[in-house]
């Protein structure tokens, strides 16, 4: 007999046919007489009840089925009589594939701290709140390469190892196979990077924009969706070290095509999780965050708002806040300073655009004010940015004249001018962090709770 998931079961089961179920066991209780046991494969956050005769199984058998275990059973989908749950499997058939020893197995009791989960990472995806967050993700990965597949773009596939340091978002990790405790010199005594692997130095990638833009200016629409890799020391609840980025590049769209198109993915996303996620998010919304799927609508049903940088700032210097961080024009916005903007000022998603040049990288479109550059960030609430993006500078000598300015070694860069050279277009792009969506779409607090296996300063375990 062939498996069935209890998703599908609980969903298409037909009453009085025998199904054949796996899983792991959530609770066991039982009397002289019957045993129930909650079963949950991962499929859907809800358990299988399983129902078995006490006369009809060894009694050694219903010992061994203690929470953690693994077994499969094979009985037949009845109504319910009791509450909490429509159908039942009466079971008539059960096999240990694998026992848990409850003196040791650490998710016995319910309400572990997120906290404690975390130094669990091998075993908290057997929680109900780590499987809803996980399955999450999974619809979200595949609604992002669904929606750029329906408007034609093209998923490019960037590298992950870079000979470049300019990618100019933040601190990256080396890349080598040199023994560290007998480095090559060179004769005035550097580190002789001919001898590495790649005969030069690397780094794991910040971001694919530059590679992205590449595709864009010969397919169109490109979407990059990989790891990027920084090694900033920022302790917070929104930075990883190692985390995933869609990077969506499109020639011939400006500023404002590339806000419409930044908008419409995210309320598509939002719109797809409420869809297709709804069980796993009812549940997170019980547990965790009251306001969470009235904070989804909201962003469905409201347009996000759009002002410059200065109007922001100006917004911010007449704020009665105590800001941690002092607020001039040209200074960096810190997240204080985005939440205030959309928690209390808006109250909904912004899109700020127009920054000071300096704060921003060496890319982005040149204003005519010589000032301010064409980025736009969209800030969320209780996240702060969630995507960065700009049109980028497409005039070639504006270019080169910020990259000199900015002494930017030509070596790393005569590539990417070159496409200024040869044929140059208008075009536009920005960077989704996806874990910052995956925070907002289940509401969860730390970006640790929201990837697998969270990679943070200090921390690389499993
Ligand atoms: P922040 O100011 O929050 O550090 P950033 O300006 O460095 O962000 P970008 O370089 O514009 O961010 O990267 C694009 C997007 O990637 C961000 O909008 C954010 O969603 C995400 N992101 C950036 N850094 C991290 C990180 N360390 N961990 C998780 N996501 C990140
Ligand atoms: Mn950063």
């Amino acid at each position: 007999m062939k498996r069935t998931k209890v998703k599908d079961l609980l969903s298409n089961g037909e009453i009085h046919k025998d199904y054949m179920i796996e899983g792991w066991v959530r609770t066991h209780r039982g009397n002289k007489n019957v045993h129930f046991i909650a079963l949950n494969d991962g499929s859907i956050i809800h358990n299988i009840q399983i129902v078995a005769d006490a006369n009809v199984f060894e009694e050694e058998l219903l010992k061994k089925i203690t929470t953690g275990s693994c077994i499969q059973a094979i009985g037949t989908l009845v109504p319910s009589q009791g509450q909490g749950q429509k159908v039942e499997i009466q079971a008539k058939q059960i096999k240990i594939h694998g026992t848990c020893d409850p003196e040791t197995y650490p998710l016995q009791k319910k309400g572990h701290s997120l906290e404690f989960l975390r130094t669990i990472a091998h075993l908290r995806p057997r929680t109900n709140t780590f499987g809803a967050i996980f399955r999450i993700r999974h619809h979200m990965a595949f609604a992002i390469h669904h929606y750029f597949n329906s408007k034609g773009f093209v998923y490019l596939h960037t590298p992950i190892i870079t000979g470049s340091d300019c990618e100019g978002a933040g601190q990256m990790f080396r890349v080598t196979t040199l023994d560290l405790y007998n480095l090559p010199k060179t004769k005035d005594g550097k580190i002789d990077f001919s001898e590495d692997f790649f005969g030069k130095e690397t780094s794991l990638t910040v971001s694919g924009q530059l590679e992205g833009e590449l595709g864009a200016l010969a397919l169109s629409e490109i979407y990059t969706f990989g790891p990027t890799f920084r090694a900033e020391n920022s302790n917070t609840p929104r930075h990883l070290a190692e985390f995933w980025m869609i990077e969506p590049e499109m020639a011939f769209y400006d500023i404002n095509d590339n806000m419409d198109l930044a908008e419409d993915f995210i309320k598509f996303l939002v719109k797809y999780a409420l869809e297709h996620c709804t069980d796993d998010l009812n549940f997170l919304n019980e547990m965790y965050d009251k306001e969470l799927i009235n904070r989804l609508n909201f962003v469905l049903e409201h347009p996000f708002e759009r002002l410059t940088y200065t109007e922001a700032i100006n917004i911010l210097l007449e704020a009665k806040e105590n800001f941690e961080f002092p607020v001039f024009w040209g200074c960096d916005l810190q997240s204080e300073h985005e939440r205030y903007l959309v928690e209390k000022y808006f109250k909904r998603p912004v899109i700020l655009t127009d920054y000071p040049k300096e704060i921003k990288a060496f890319y982005m479109k040149q204003n005519d004010d010589g000032k301010t550059v064409r980025a736009m960030d969209v800030l969320f609430p209780k996240i702060g940015e969630i995507i960065g993006g700009s049109q980028r500078e497409d005039d070639y000598d504006k270019l080169n004249n910020r990259i000199k300015e900015l002494q930017i070694p030509e070596k790393d860069v005569w590539w990417y001018l070159e496409t200024r050279k040869f044929g140059t277009a208008p075009h536009s792009g920005f960077g989704l962090g996806f874990e910052r969506l995956i925070l907002f779409i289940t509401g969860m607090a730390n970006i640790r709770d929201v990837i697998p296996f969270p990679r943070t300063p200090k921390n690389a375990e499993f």
